[in-house]
């Protein structure tokens, strides 16, 4: 659908209920003649929380001594990713810090025993990495590449980003593209100092770079940042947003993200409600959850793989949408 950017901008500045609820169920007819009914759920393995980084957002930078850090050993990885495929899953989405210890190799091997041992598609989202990695990961497999852009407002980005450049990510995102990864981008709503007018740009950069999915969720700050006393993004806004990509990008996945659930205990299923089809179960060990926390109050820390997609699955049928998982064929 063609939005005039000054289209976009009245809808994301015009916080009345009326327009938000017309607004959503546009979105959510949209969504349901172009991508259907089923919820495609993806379990998230979140394999090691080291990062060589330094957001200011995020609760996985570098410096926040404060974290306990884990890496999972490549076997117990492969184990968690077989784990999901035998309890349904036909995507994972492998997640960590930038971490270098997991160089080019180990990533390969870890893809090719898990393509070898499944049919799993294989989404990596392991951050800025050299067009050689990219190259590699591919050739042994991988499907899919998740790098948000974050910001689409270079200077803002270079205020959040103090060891990163926009250039860089929007490079990264190229090179991810010509070597046929299906690519998905996105970016946080409501970082300190972003406008309405940013957002516009946000979503035209999605659609200039043609990505198949956009992860957006609200910015959390986190206690043990540099932006722990900054204002957290807003819940209506971040539906708004959702709800927007929705119309601007009808044929895309989108996720509900687990932001969104941090945020509101609703989040996830407002979300399904406005534009997104996808959900990314927590498929990591629980021993390990805790210590991935890229913002505070992320939900399921007690849970198990096989607890989320259950419950999960649940709450996707309580919308009167189905799954694409066989809940029940894991041993
Ligand atoms: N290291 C990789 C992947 C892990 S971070 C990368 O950076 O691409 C995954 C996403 O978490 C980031 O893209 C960012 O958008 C989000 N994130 C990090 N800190 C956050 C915060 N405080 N609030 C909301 N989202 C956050
Ligand atoms: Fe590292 Fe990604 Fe967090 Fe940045 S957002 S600090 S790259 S884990």
């Amino acid at each position: 659908m063609n939005l005039s950017n000054k289209e976009i901008l009245d809808y994301l500045k015009r916080a009345d209920e009326t327009s938000d609820r017309a607004l959503h169920s546009r979105a959510d007819q949209v969504r349901q003649q172009k991508v259907g009914n089923v919820v495609y759920l993806r379990a998230i393995i979140e394999f090691s929380n080291y990062c060589r980084k330094n957001c200011l957002y995020c609760g996985l930078r570098k410096d926040n001594q404060k974290l306990q850090r884990y890496r999972m050993s490549e076997e117990e990885t492969v184990r968690t990713a077989k784990h999901a495929w035998k309890m349904g899953y036909q995507t994972i989405v492998m997640q960590s810090g930038e971490d270098p210890f997991f160089d080019q190799t180990k990533v390969t091997k870890i893809i090719e025993k898990i393509k070898k041992e499944t049919n799993l598609a294989i989404t990596l989202s392991l951050g800025e990495r050299s067009k050689e990695d990219y190259t590699a990961w591919k050739k042994a497999g991988a499907d899919r590449y998740l790098l948000r852009h974050e910001t689409a407002n270079p200077e803002l980005y270079q205020k959040l980003h103090p060891d990163s450049s926009y250039l860089h990510r929007l490079q990264c995102l190229e090179w991810l593209r010509e070597l046929d990864y299906e690519v998905g981008a996105g970016f946080m709503v409501g970082l300190p100092g972003q406008t309405e007018e940013d957002l516009v740009m946000d979503l035209n950069l999605l659609k200039q770079l043609d990505v198949k999915m956009a992860g957006i969720g609200p910015f959390i700050p986190h206690k043990d940042t540099p932006l722990a006393l900054e204002k957290g993004g807003n819940l209506n806004l971040a539906l708004r947003v959702i709800a927007l990509t929705r119309l601007i990008l009808p044929e895309i996945n989108i996720p509900a993200t687990t932001a969104l659930g941090a945020l509101h205990s609703e989040g996830r299923e407002l979300a399904l409600k406005c534009g997104a089809n996808v959900i990314m179960p927590n498929g990591t060990p629980q021993i390990y959850r805790q210590f991935y926390q890229l913002y505070p109050g992320k939900i399921c820390l007690n849970e198990e793989p096989a607890d989320c997609v259950t419950c999960i699955d649940n709450k996707v049928k309580n919308l009167g949408r189905t799954t694409d998982v066989k809940v029940g064929d894991y041993d």
